[in-house]
């Protein structure tokens, strides 16, 4: 016996009473029920939408499926068959999901009117809104929709559900059209959309809200479009808001201002980053001019001076002195780059040593050869460097 969808008829009703059909233990999992009733007013998993949540006979409903027009709600307790029953749906997630998926038929009728694309998969839970058009549409173009969106929900036009007959129905346009078994359930929102869809909705578009597309994606060919409505969309809101107050605060600014602050400060960051490159290549050139002449086997430490600069300097190095010349660029905690070269001997060699005592790793020609390393102590590095 299909389960009489209470909640098809009066999507504000949030208890009811009904007759325990059967009642067994869920398979592969333990101590869970699955529970039959002659009637309900739990929305099950279905259209992309995740379930309603609440409770029945005070004991909390995990997840509520649909097969063959049976509704099974999964419990943590057993109720007896053929016993009344009394539901309670949790009406703050009910209502929160209403407010989504009537947003997003008011989204969709417009995106389907202005661009002929049709919402091919969408996903309404907790965490997200998402619905994927087979075609694509460019932020600004969504800017519209919404913008359009947002006055059909200033316009508090009533939602009207209807179950036409077959030959009725034949007769209107409506989006998701295809061979639906059965009685199809059709809701309207005059002059936005007409929608084969079996999901509660709010009485009049006023309740959605708002409506705020807060992401876009290029996805299997089409877009991907992420949106929040009502009650969430102002929670997103309340975070954004305390989020740039405090960033305000903490730039001592206001909101207005941060992009220009944060642009102001972005370039100081990138002229102190030139100077200090600046003062740390000169600490490296007066380093480089106390090495003795004729020093065979030269190894310096030094920080934060760029690739390009270590390795014209070991060039140097090689011109003017014989064995190995090496620069490594780091400290013991955040490991070294390094380059050493050779005009008379492989540099292969030193890079074999570093893997085989540090675990470095690099590659190189004989003439150079560049790596990294970690967890080495400059001393013993050098000690090592010492056998070459
Ligand atoms: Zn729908």
């Amino acid at each position: 016996m299909m389960t009489e969808k209470l909640y098809d008829k009066d999507a504000y009703q949030t208890e009811f009473t009904a007759k325990v059909i059967s009642c067994s233990l869920s398979s592969g999992t333990q101590r869970q029920y699955d529970v039959v009733l002659d009637r309900t007013l739990f929305f099950p998993e279905e259209g992309g939408q995740t379930p309603d949540r609440g409770t029945v006979d005070g004991t909390q409903v995990t997840d509520v499926q649909i097969r063959d027009g049976v509704i099974i709600h999964r419990m943590a307790a057993p109720l007896a068959a053929g016993s009344e029953v009394h539901g309670r749906i949790d009406w703050q997630h009910r209502f929160y999901n209403m407010q989504q998926h009537s947003g997003e038929h008011v989204f969709s009728g417009i995106v389907h009117q202005k661009f002929g694309y049709d919402n091919v998969g969408f996903h309404l839970s907790d965490d997200i809104v998402t619905m994927d058009y087979n075609g694509t549409l460019s932020a600004e173009q969504l800017l519209e929709v919404e913008r359009q969106a947002n006055q059909a929900i200033c316009e508090n036009i009533s939602i009207m559900i209807s179950w036409p007959s077959e030959e009725e129905l034949e007769a209107i346009t409506y989006r998701s059209k295809k061979e639906i078994e059965g009685q199809v359930r059709i809701v309207t929102i005059p002059g936005y959309d007409v929608c084969a869809c079996c999901a509660p909705h709010v009485r009049k578009t006023g309740e959605i809200g708002l409506l705020k597309v807060v992401s876009r994606q290029n996805y299997k060919g089409g877009v991907r479009v992420s949106i929040w409505c009502g009650l969430r969309a102002m929670q997103l809101y309340d975070q954004e808001h305390t989020m740039v107050s405090e960033l305000a605060a903490s730039l001592s600014t206001s909101a207005d201002q941060i992009p220009a602050v944060f642009k102001k400060q972005q370039d100081e960051i990138c002229k102190l980053k030139q100077k200090l490159q600046k003062a740390q290549a000169q600490r490296m050139e007066q380093q480089l001019e106390e090495i003795p002449p004729q020093q065979k086997n030269v190894f310096l430490q030094v920080e934060g001076v760029d690739a390009r600069t270590i390795r014209d300097s070991v060039n140097r190095l090689t011109a003017a002195h014989p064995g190995y010349c090496g620069i490594f660029s780091g400290n013991e905690a955040d490991g070294y780059q390094y380059v050493i070269g050779s005009a008379d001997a492989d540099a292969g060699m030193a890079g074999e040593l570093l893997k085989e005592r540090f675990g470095a790793k690099g590659g190189g020609s004989a003439r150079m050869i560049q790596g990294q390393l970690h967890g080495a102590a400059w001393e013993d590095l050098q000690e090592v460097l010492s056998q070459l």
